[in-house]
């Protein structure tokens, strides 16, 4: 599968990598965010052989303005955090190539500043 992303930042150091988000509001759900689980694998990957060696993921994580402590890990086991992201990823993958992609939005508040309302299926999930 190849995916097109956009890593915001990432620091290397003597074959590891931290990968970092950052948010003006808070992290988001760890249960449901892709983004750092799936960058973090993909940084490994695009890595891999630079400088002659293999690069591992060390830390991912969200540096979030409302959330106490500002930083916000993915996942206290870091290595069951990425493989749960990879998980949910092939999930949607292969639910979008049946056609199932239903409109799930973390807060239905989201949907308020949503510019498509008229043409989203959420109102309608659950009748098809
Ligand atoms: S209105 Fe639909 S597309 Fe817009 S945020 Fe809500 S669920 Fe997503």
């Amino acid at each position: 599968m190849r995916l097109l992303a956009k890593l915001l930042r990432a620091f290397i150091r003597r074959g590891t990598l931290r990968v970092i988000d950052y948010k003006l509001g808070r992290a988001p759900d760890r249960k449901r965010a892709l983004q750092l689980p799936i960058y973090g694998v993909a940084a490994e990957q695009a890595l891999d052989g630079h400088s002659g060696r293999r690069w591992t993921l060390s830390r991912a994580g969200y540096v979030a303005f409302k959330h106490k402590g500002a930083f916000a890990d993915i996942g206290q086991n870091l290595s069951a955090a990425v493989a749960d992201g990879q998980e949910r990823l092939i999930a949607a993958v292969d639910g979008i190539e049946r056609g199932e992609f239903p409109p799930r939005p973390e807060d239905p508040f989201l949907c308020t500043w949503c510019p498509y309302p008229t043409v989203c299926r959420k109102d309608y999930v659950g009748d098809e």
